[in-house]
C-alpha cells in the first residue's frame, strides 16, 4: 500500500484486487491465539531453527496424542508419502492400490517412487472412502501396498482392508491429512476398533498445510508402530545420515556415515512449535468442527442437495463439508450463487484418473467416484465458523433449484 493511502474497507478490497475476491465466508480459516506468537517468538529467541527440541517435543506430543509408537516430523505431506513408499520398498513393478477420489499426492508419490497407482473405486456416494470390496478384487501379486484415504475426516472402511492386507503380507498406508486424532469406529467392531487415525496401517501420513485442522502452513507427520520402518524413515528424512545437526551440536555425536542416500524432508523449529500450540487446539477445532457440520446436515436436510455421511454416528474430524449437487450444471449454479454472496467453496476432489498426467488411467472403472467429482462442492467448514456463518451458507445452498 502506497504511504498516505487510506486502509481500505472490505469491499474497496474486492473490487481493487480484481479475481482476488475478499470472502465474506471463506472456506478455511486458521485457528490461531497470542499462544503461536509466543511459541514462534521462543523459537526465534532460541536461535535454533531446524530440526532441534521443539521438533523432538513435537514429535513426542504427536505420538502420545494418537498412540503411535514413533511420530517423524516432515515438511510436509507429500514428503511423508514420498518417504513412506520409499520405506516400504515401493519400486518399479510394484503396485499401490489406491481410491480415484483423493488429492493427487498419493498417485504422484507413487509414480515418483517407479510404482504404478492402482486406482480403486469409493463405496459409495454418501461414503466416498475407498471401497474395500473394490480393493479385495485389485489385489494381485504385485500389489506391494494399499493406501486408504479418511475422506474429510471420516475414517475408511479399515478392518475389511486391514484384514484381507494381513493376510497376503501387504503394508497399509494411511493418508491420513484430514483426520487427526480421530477414533476409527468398526460398526461391527473388528479390529483397528478402538484406535486412532495414524495407528490403523503400518505408516499414517499427515499434512499441516494451511487449511488442514492442524496447521502450521507447510508440515506433515508420519506415523508408524514399525521400529524398523521408523529407523528408515528417520534415516530417509535427512540424507540418509546416521546422525542429525543437533546430536551433534550437542556433542552426542561427532559424525555421521551415509548408509543409503536420502532426502531434505525436515521440519523446522517455528513450524513445529506452531504445530505443538495446533495440537492442543486440535480436540476442541474438531469439536467445533462437527457441530458445525451437524448444524450444516440439520439446516440442508430437504434441501435440492444429498449429504454424503448424513446419520454418521461415529467420530470424525470434520475436515471438509461436502454436499452433492443433482448434476454438474446444478453444482456449477451452486458454487455461482456462493460466490455472488461472497461465500468460497470449492471442489475435493476431481477424480485422479481425469487428469491429463494420469490419461492411461482414463475410463469408466471407477463411475461412483466420477459421479462425485462431478456433483461434489465443499462448503466452509473451520474451528472458527459461527452458527450464523452456517445458516447463511445453507440459506444460499437450499434456494438453488436443481
Ligand atoms: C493436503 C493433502 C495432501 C498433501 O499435503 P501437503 O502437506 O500439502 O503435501 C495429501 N493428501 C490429502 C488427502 C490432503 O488433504
Amino acid at each position: 500500500m502506497r504511504r498516505g493511502t487510506p486502509p481500505l474497507t472490505v469491499s474497496d478490497r474486492a473490487e481493487r484486487t480484481g479475481n482476488q475476491l475478499e470472502w465474506r465466508i471463506a472456506l478455511s480459516e486458521l485457528d490461531y491465539g497470542p499462544e503461536e506468537y509466543d511459541a514462534v517468538r521462543r523459537v526465534l529467541d532460541s536461535r535454533w531453527l531446524s530440526m532441534g527440541p521443539e521438533v523432538a517435543a513435537f514429535e513426542r506430543e504427536f505420538a502420545a496424542a494418537s498412540g503411535a509408537a514413533h511420530a517423524l516430523a516432515v515438511s510436509n505431506a507429500t514428503a511423508a508419502l514420498h518417504l513412506a513408499l520409499l520405506a516400504l520398498e515401493v519400486g518399479p513393478g510394484d503396485e499401490v492400490i489406491q481410491p480415484a477420489l483423493n488429492f493427487v499426492a498419493a498417485a504422484n508419490m507413487t509414480l515418483a517412487v517407479g510404482g504404478t497407482p492402482v486406482f480403486a473405486d469409493i463405496a459409495s456416494l454418501h461414503e466416498p472412502t475407498i471401497d474395500p470390496e473394490h480393493v479385495s478384487h485389485l489385489l494381485s501379486p504385485r500389489t506391494k501396498a494399499v493406501i486408504v484415504m479418511h475422506y474429510g475426516g471420516y475414517p475408511g472402511r479399515m478392518a475389511p482392508i486391514v484384514s484381507a492386507c494381513a493376510a497376503r503380507g501387504i503394508p497399509v498406508i494411511e493418508d491420513a491429512c484430514h483426520a487427526p486424532l480421530v477414533t476409527y469406529e468398526d460398526p461391527g467392531r473388528q479390529p483397528p476398533h478402538g484406535r486412532t487415525v495414524g495407528t490403523l496401517g503400518h505408516v499414517a501420513c499427515f499434512s499441516f498445510f494451511g487449511n488442514k485442522n492442524l496447521a502450521t502452513g507447510e508440515g506433515g507427520m508420519i506415523t508408524t508402530d514399525d521400529e524398523a520402518i521408523a529407523a528408515r524413515l528417520r534415516a530417509l528424512r535427512s540424507h540418509g545420515m546416521t546422525t542429525l545437526t543437533w546430536e551433534r551440536h550437542r556433542g552426542h555425536a561427532s559424525s555421521y556415515d551415509v548408509a543409503r542416500p536420502g532426502y531434505n524432508c525436515r521440519l523446522d523449529e517455528l513450524r513445529a512449535a506452531l504445530g505443538r500450540v495446533q495440537l492442543q487446539r486440535l480436540p476442541s477445532g474438531n469439536a467445533r468442527r462437527r457441530d458445525c457440520v451437524r448444524r450444516y446436515h440439520r439446516q440442508l436436510v430437504d434441501s435440492p442437495v444429498t449429504l454424503p455421511f448424513a446419520g454418521w454416528d461415529r467420530d470424525f474430524g470434520g475436515h471438509l463439508m461436502p454436499v452433492l449437487a443433482a448434476n454438474a450444471d446444478h453444482r456449477a449454479r451452486i458454487a455461482s450463487a456462493l460466490r455472488d454472496e461472497r461465500i468460497q467453496s470449492s471442489l475435493h476432489y476431481p477424480a485422479i484418473p481425469t487428469f491429463a498426467a494420469y490419461r492411461s488411467y482414463a475410463g469408466t472403472a471407477w463411475p461412483l467416484s466420477h459421479d462425485f467429482a462431478d456433483r461434489v462442492v465443499t462448503l466452509p467448514l473451520h474451528a472458527r465458523l459461527s452458527d450464523s456463518d452456517v445458516d447463511a451458507v445453507a440459506t444460499v445452498v437450499k434456494r438453488v433449484e436443481a
